[in-house]
């Protein structure tokens, strides 16, 4: 098929609603990454979402919203629970995705057969705009192909899903660069899935006990089961061998003193570039979190653009606040090889 590429003016955003009225994939910036949207209430149209990214069939997908009503409105829960609301009110709109209670309006292809449905609400301008124009909520999991890290570009979008959906819609670079936090509220106390914008410390400021799921920054044990089913997959994981790197500065940059220049890059911090001799690909300041976040998939993807790339090297960071979500991206793109030079 051919692509349509669109911006996000009110012209489009009607063209792009229209093409997901008509049960078709509209591929629409967030602000956590770009995303694949299409109707979740259509199961035909859910279907094809899982073929365009060659996605397995029970990996669930987010549920996404333009308002707090649409949730009564398009009856997507059994029930809301009261820290539900307490949760909307505190990061809504925004990089939070909340696990409830399914009802029976949602298809289970849009859930992985779960009795469960994940709900956000965004708080990009031109995703907010396309979910109201659609007049449906939007089953939109992140606009990659499945495995490859996701999308923060529409030209990331554009170069795995070209010919494979109806229309990509550019609106500038994704502004946290992660997917979105994931809680699920189907447990007690409630269980912190993903790692995201929205920070464990934040999240239970808001509801006090939190639990963490192992899984976030643990290799799942054989046999297992996932709490949540994207947890299973090989995930954000670039063609270049990675490995994630526990050192002090100078530990670092000696160990790559060492290394092959042609073959080997580093995902580091700005403060390291001027001491290393391989190619570097700079994620921000040390201690700035956020601004690493954002560039962190792109430089997963550019780490694969340049010629002759065989091993990526990456500074493993804390697990505090919003290094929680860059350590459980790099673990898994890095397939779990850690070198622990501390
Ligand atoms: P993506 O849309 O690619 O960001 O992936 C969505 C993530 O949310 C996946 O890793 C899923 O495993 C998780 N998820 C979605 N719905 C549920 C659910 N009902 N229960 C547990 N995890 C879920
Ligand atoms: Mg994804």
């Amino acid at each position: 098929m051919d692509t349509l590429h669109l911006t996000t003016s009110q012209e489009d955003i009607e063209t792009a609603a229209r093409i997901l009225r008509q049960g078709g994939l509209v591929a629409m910036p967030t602000e956590t990454v770009y995303g694949l949207a299409a109707n979740a209430l259509d199961e035909e149209a859910v279907s094809s979402i899982f073929v365009a990214k060659g996605r397995p069939s029970d990996n669930p997908l987010i549920v996404h919203i333009s308002s707090v009503e649409d949730i009564e409105r398009y009856s997507l829960v059994s029930s809301f629970p009261e820290k539900a609301r307490k949760l909307a009110n505190a990061f809504w709109p925004g990089p939070l995705t909340i696990i409830m209670p399914k009802s029976e309006s949602v298809p289970s292809v849009v859930t992985g057969g779960l009795d469960s449905v994940a709900v956000r609400f965004p708080s990009h301008p031109a995703a907010q705009a396309l979910i109201s124009r659609a007049g449906c909520p939007l089953a939109a999991p992140s606009a990659n192909l499945s495995g490859s890290p996701s999308p923060t570009t529409a030209e990331h979008v554009s170069k795995d899903l070209e010919g494979r959906v109806h229309a990509i819609m550019d609106g500038g670079p994704a502004q946290v660069g992660l997917e979105s936090t994931v809680i699920t509220l189907c447990t007690e106390p409630p269980t912190l899935l993903r790692p995201g914008g929205v920070t464990l410390e934040q999240l239970r400021d808001v509801l006090g006990q939190v639990d963490l799921s192992d899984a976030v920054l643990n290799k799942l044990n054989e046999g297992a089961q996932a709490p949540s089913p994207g947890m299973k997959y090989r995930h954000y994981a670039p063609k270049a061998k990675v490995y994630l790197v526990k050192a002090e500065d100078d530990t670092f940059r000696d160990f790559l003193s060492s290394k092959d220049k042609n073959s080997t890059v580093a995902l580091c911090y700005d403060e390291d570039v001027p001491h290393l001799s391989v190619h570097t690909l700079p994620l921000g300041e040390k201690n700035d979190y956020t601004t690493q976040a954002h560039n962190l998939f792109s430089a997963l993807r550019s780490a694969d653009e340049i010629p002759g790339t065989q091993v990526v090297y990456v500074r493993c960071p804390d697990t505090e606040g919003v290094g929680m979500a860059l350590f459980n991206r790099l673990i898994r793109a890095a397939g779990f090889e850690v070198i622990d030079l501390e």
